[in-house]
């Protein structure tokens, strides 16, 4: 095999190999906005829509806090804007999952299900996803109750009675978060110690609304459109009860989507893509953006900011090789 002085190997397309300048892995806020101007800057950016389309945000019930929406705009809604306008500059979308990559050198080369791409640049936009408790009633409750997000969905629990499960600092944060609009947040932890930092405790404790039940775990998430309780059990004696709740935020830590780029790129010790200031990995031409290497933001406008700034520096790495 050859190679050029810029890196890039000679090698011809075997036949079904698509060539691409820009491969977008993932279809959240990041990924959309790196396509956006991907497309407006006519590198005929592709998008790998993976199997969550419009990532995390695409769960959330409305969207209150995006600029430009002063009335709110559903997640899903907003993933469907957030397509249509990269794909009216000509971002193409494929409802398609990367299960290969290798960027050992350039074109980067990644496998989905149904194609192989041969990307001169790669964007990875692959986000993160809250870690849930897999209990029964669980998944089929999210949005209906169930959430991983007090910013997203806060506003929807005025008056009402929730459940947060955790005992770190999301959990406290989310939980202080909630009480702008709960009328009580029960905070269960499976300790009978709070991982999160003390200035985060004594604020939860200080507060009237917070209460916290300590060594339970939720076993089960009941109700049928909504939630109308929990399970609990008492992890010191065994006894199970039935909690009644009008909802279940769930802060038990994020787990970011990066399987796929294991020993290929850098990541931290929690496993998020480590970028520079200019969303650059360690291999040049691949860049990342969104909440995959974001663990401290997490907000759709952030993540769309992140991609968007990673299509304009893949615009120049691409420019400049
Ligand atoms: P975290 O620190 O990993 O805490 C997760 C919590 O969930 C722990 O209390 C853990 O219990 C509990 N947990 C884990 N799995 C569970 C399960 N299956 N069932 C019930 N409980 C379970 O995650 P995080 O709170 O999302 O924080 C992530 C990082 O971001 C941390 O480094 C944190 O300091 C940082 N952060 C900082 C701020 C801030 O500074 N304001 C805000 C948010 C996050 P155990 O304690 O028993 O392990």
């Amino acid at each position: 095999m050859d190679f050029n002085l810029t890196g890039m190997t000679n090698e011809q397309p075997a036949s079904g190999e698509k060539p691409v300048k820009v491969l977008v892995i993932g279809s959240g806020p990041a990924g959309f906005a790196a396509a956006l101007y991907a497309a407006r800057a006519n590198l005929d950016p592709l998008v790998l829509t993976g199997l969550e389309f419009g990532g995390q945000a695409s769960l959330t019930f409305a969207i209150e806090n995006y600029p430009g929406f002063p009335d709110g705009v559903g997640g899903s809604e907003l993933a469907q804007l957030f397509q249509k306008q990269a794909e009216k500059f000509g971002a193409q979308v494929e409802f398609d999952t990367a299960v290969e990559v290798d960027l050992s050198r350039r074109p980067f080369r990644v496998k989905t299900y149904n194609a192989t791409y041969l990307a001169d640049s790669l964007i990875v936009s692959t986000g993160a996803a809250s870690r849930h408790l897999d209990v029964p009633g669980e998944k089929e409750l999210i949005g209906r109750g169930v959430s991983y997000c007090a910013t997203c969905d806060g506003w929807f629990f005025r008056e009402k009675d929730v459940v947060v499960v955790g005992g770190g600092d999301s959990a406290l944060e989310e939980g202080l978060f909630l009480t702008r609009y709960a009328k009580s947040v029960t905070i269960v932890h499976r300790r009978d110690q709070l991982r999160a930092g003390a200035v985060l405790q004594e604020r939860a404790e200080a507060n009237p609304k917070v209460k916290f039940i300590w060594n339970a775990v939720v076993t089960e998430v009941i109700g049928k459109d909504a939630v109308k309780a929990v399970c609990l059990k008492d992890l010191t004696i065994g006894k199970t009860w039935e909690h009644p709740t009008d909802g279940l935020f769930v802060f038990i830590g994020h787990t970011p989507n990066t399987q796929l780029f294991r020993g290929q790129l850098d990541l931290d010790d929690k496993g998020y893509i480590k970028v520079d200031s200019l969303q650059r990995t360690n291999v040049p031409g691949v860049f990342a953006a969104g909440e995959v290497a974001d663990p401290h933001f997490r907000q759709v406008i952030t993540s769309a900011g992140m991609g968007a700034a990673a299509a304009m520096e893949a615009n120049h790495f691409l420019d400049n090789h």
